[in-house]
């Protein structure tokens, strides 16, 4: 039988990565003035520092939901994220105790999401639905023919982390995969 698959953003979908902007954002003002490059390359160039990804957390409600995905035969869980390092993005999911849920991890390495970074057999309508947090995700959603599920902005910002909030859009999530 063929799975239904699910396709997952990371920063700002399972993560609440506020903290590693805020932190990142502000040591690129401390050292902007000392070096040649733009703040947008600095920015870049720090935000997957191991120090500032240590600060990430995981939003309520995601591991349990990912933990009941996984346990279903007939769903495939699939991140996908434009994160640069994957070797920092592989660590830190075992560190976080999340790389076992994922039947396929991929990155962009930086580049823009764009389909041709996931694995032939999930495009063209074979994924279900896409979570993530951005319009960049909902386009790729588009182009892969899935359903794109937002995460609320106040919940992916982070501004006011709302348990109550992250719990009711991982239990809404989930009636709609199993539907
Ligand atoms: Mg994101």
């Amino acid at each position: 039988m063929n799975k239904t698959w699910v396709v997952f953003d990371l920063d700002g979908t399972l993560l609440d990565v506020s903290a590693r902007r805020i932190a990142a954002k502000a040591l690129v003002e401390k050292v902007s003035h000392q070096v040649g490059q733009s703040k947008g390359e600095m920015l870049r160039s720090v935000i997957e520092l191991p120090e500032l990804l240590a600060t990430d957390r995981v939003f309520q409600g995601a591991r349990q939901l990912l933990e009941e995905l996984s346990e279903n035969e007939d769903i495939g869980i699939v991140l996908f994220t434009a994160r640069q390092n994957r070797t920092l993005l592989l660590g830190q999911l075992e560190g976080l105790d999340l790389e076992r849920f994922f039947d396929m991890v991929c990155n962009t390495g930086g580049e823009p999401k764009r389909n041709d970074f996931l694995p032939r057999q999930l495009r063209h309508g074979a994924i279900k639905i896409y979570v993530g947090d951005s319009y960049e995700d909902e386009i790729a959603a588009l182009g892969l023919g899935a359903r794109f599920w937002p995460v609320p902005e106040s919940m992916s910002k982070g501004d006011s982390p709302d348990s109550i909030l992250e719990e009711n859009f991982f239990h809404n999530l989930r009636s709609e995969i199993l539907a």
